[in-house]
């Protein structure tokens, strides 16, 4: 059974968050930084709920779950959780994580049932990379790509860089060049507004980023997947992509709903409908939020309506 929305799209990509709590504090994704973001968990999610409310979206025809945080690693049952979402018959279950802790766990999450991982990194440069993210490592980072790229084979790691004006901008051209040699997904994505920042003199959009990667050599287009429009430079083994919430949203294609780390479902990341997980517990009553909150999806970006009082840590990038 399909799900749809009122506006025609079906709905069968879940993003989920199963934490607040990260051990980084980017500087876009927590502004205010150490003072707005504890390292302190506030939000998780319930096992048993995610996975029955999971089981039920399954019926109505969900393929795909990303997990997403907070930094998902950092929860203690990660595994167990994705082998029970895989269990749910999921076609593609993957992880969004800064790296960090990946080294070391990638073969189990693989052994567990994920398909594949997507790792931020916003700058090749050590200093700079410990400065944008509040003290991570970059080394770490740097690991877990190669570690994942042996792992997750043939699935391709999707490499996440928020490009920032004055910030990592001068680095597009370096991170276009990853995709020469390798066969990693680059993708460019643009800064947006959370946390009461609405970062407008700091973003740079897509149609900007890819000037400066066009510097590197000639783009060729492969079409969209998802939020992502995909290029590739002449004889390049990997992907460039640039997905662009602010300059060119892609709500008419938006098939997604989302779990916060509160527990909570969004029919959109700006969305301020939310129908509460926690007090339901029969498969009725998972089903009427499921319906509800697809239900309520809107057509078009509740983007640049809302600059978001929330953080991306709390709802899940
Ligand atoms: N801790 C994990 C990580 O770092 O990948 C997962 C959570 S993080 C919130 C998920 C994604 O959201 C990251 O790729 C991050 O770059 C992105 N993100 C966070 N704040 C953002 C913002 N203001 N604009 C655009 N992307 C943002």
């Amino acid at each position: 059974m399909k799900l749809k929305d009122t506006f025609g799209r079906t709905i069968d990509y879940i993003r989920l968050s199963v934490t607040d709590k990260c051990n980084l504090r980017c500087i876009y994704c927590v502004p205010g930084g150490v003072s707005r973001c504890s390292l302190r968990e506030h939000g998780r999610p319930e096992f048993e709920k995610i996975i029955s409310f999971l089981r039920v979206a399954r019926k109505y025809g969900l393929k795909k779950v990303r997990i997403t945080g907070g930094e998902p690693l950092l929860r203690k049952d990660i595994v167990r959780l994705v082998r029970e979402i895989k269990i749910t018959g999921v076609e593609d279950l993957s992880l969004t994580t800064n790296g960090q802790l990946l080294s070391g766990m990638a073969m189990e999450l693989k052994k567990a049932g994920l398909d594949r991982v997507n790792i931020s990194l916003d700058s090749l440069r050590s200093g700079r990379y410990r400065e944008i993210t509040g003290g991570g490592s970059l080394a770490s980072a740097l690991q877990a790509i190669t570690e994942a790229e042996r792992v997750f084979w043939p699935a391709p790691v999707k490499i996440n860089m928020v490009s920032i004006k004055g910030v990592n901008g001068d680095e597009i051209p370096d991170f276009a060049r990853m995709t020469l040699e390798r066969s990693f997904h680059v993708r460019f994505i643009e800064l947006m507004p959370v946390g009461g920042c609405n970062f407008d003199s700091l973003r740079i959009i897509s149609g900007e980023a890819k000037k400066a990667v066009s510097s590197v050599g000639r783009l060729l287009p492969l079409g969209r997947t998802g939020s992502s429009d995909n290029y590739r430079l002449s004889d390049a083994k990997g992907v460039i992509g640039f997905i662009s919430p602010m300059s060119e949203h892609f709500c008419d294609s938006c098939n997604r709903l989302r779990i916060t780390s509160a527990g909570k479902i969004r029919p959109c990341l700006f969305s301020d409908h939310e129908e509460d997980l926690a007090p339901a517990s029969t498969e009725t009553e998972m089903e009427q939020l499921l319906l509800n909150s697809v239900l309520s999806k809107a057509k078009g970006s509740l983007l640049k309506k809302a600059i978001q009082s929330g953080t991306m840590q709390q709802i899940g990038g």
